[in-house]
């Protein structure tokens, strides 16, 4: 019989497995404990449990972890990771300081099949979909390099990948994020970064557990969005707007949209004022992030006064509206580049960073 991954059970598929021992709930929440907090690799290890209980989940289950290729640290303190994967896929993860914050970029799957043409981990094309434990190992993995003064402030997922394409896992590992005898995160420090797939986003409306709703919008037409985000064909700008307005969010929440600025193609001032209009209503913020120009990508970054002009427009029409910079540029730290470097390629995708 195969072993099970004990970090690919959601909380309830790991209180079945206990319930299949025989044993009572509140082990499902021991284990956590040793599993998210703890960190531990090995079932030995969880002492509250009786010795016959770890001799069973030892024969039935096993902890696992990701290898640590490499890391790298840019000038600015943002680090890079690149994890090996069991069937020898690369994954990557991003760690950004900022003020008071250390936000963790994580991957959600091994490239990303949304072809957005201003991302070159889109023209990397889809490998496969992360596992949960994949997911949620990229974050213990980090934790385990931090000092003790050092912790993990923010999630977000928006690293590799488009969390939506690999619906179950991304809710069971937001799930065990917030949980508070796992990795105990507020749920308004976990942000879900989509292109807004429609009846994945629809679902999501009905989700139980809480989390941050960002949408990568990038334009404020169909038109100027079709071609940036080929997506948007088949899942237009109004329809994804239309389950923002009705996404149920809690009193002081806000749907984040991130906008790439790219000169020439969606940085005018009647873009902005457009933007204005159709975010009309929707409690929400607006990330402006000026192009993380690449050899491999032939779009450039709109002048800093352009850039300013944009911002304004948003802030006169009522929103609220901030630039992002894109940080680590020195270690390639735009998600994709250490991945693309290790191929001898050069991978170079916008960090979007909230
Ligand atoms: S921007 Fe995000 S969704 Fe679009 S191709 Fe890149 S990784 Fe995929």
């Amino acid at each position: 019989m195969e072993k099970i991954d004990l970090k690919n059970l959601s909380l309830h598929e790991l209180e079945n497995l206990l319930f299949s021992f025989g044993k009572e709930r509140y082990r499902t929440l021991q284990i956590l404990r040793w599993l998210y907090q703890k960190g531990i690799q090995n079932i030995d290890q969880m002492t509250n449990l009786s010795k016959n209980l770890r001799e069973e989940l030892s024969r039935r289950a096993f902890i696992s972890r990701l290898s640590l290729l490499q890391s790298e640290e840019s000038k600015d303190g943002t680090k890079k990771f690149l994890f090996q994967l069991q069937d020898g896929g690369r994954i990557e993860s991003v760690l950004i300081p900022d003020k008071k914050r250390l936000t963790l970029c994580i991957s959600t799957q091994v490239g990303c099949a949304m072809g957005c043409r201003f991302c070159l981990t889109g023209k990397m094309g889809f490998k496969r979909d992360l596992t949960l434990s994949e997911i949620l190992n990229q974050i213990l993995g980090v934790k385990e390099t931090l000092s003790s003064e050092e912790s993990i402030t923010n999630i977000v997922l928006m690293g590799m990948g488009e969390p939506l394409a690999n619906y179950q896992n991304t809710i069971k590992a937001i799930e065990l994020m917030t949980h508070p005898e796992a990795l105990n995160f507020s749920y308004r420090r976990v942000t879900l970064s989509t292109v807004g797939l429609l009846p994945e986003l629809e679902k999501l409306a009905k989700e139980k557990i809480r989390f941050r709703l960002a949408i990568s919008l990038n334009a404020s037409d169909e038109k100027t969005r079709d071609h940036l985000m080929p997506i948007n064909r088949r899942y237009p700008l109004r329809e994804i707007l239309r389950v923002c307005r009705n996404f149920p969010l809690h009193r002081r929440d806000r749907i984040t949209f991130e906008y790439v600025l790219i000169e020439g193609e969606n940085d005018s001032v009647r873009e902005a004022k457009k933007l204005v209009k159709l975010l009309k209503g929707i409690p929400s913020k607006v990330n402006l992030i000026p192009l993380n120009e690449a050899p491999e990508i032939p779009y450039k970054r709109p002048s800093e006064e352009k850039v300013r002009r944009f911002q304004e427009i948003l802030m006169e029409g009522g929103l609220t509206a901030i630039v992002r910079k894109s940080k680590g540029a020195d270690i390639s730290a735009a998600c994709g580049q250490l991945q693309g470097k290790e191929r001898g390629e050069r991978f170079d995708r916008i960090l979007e960073i909230l």
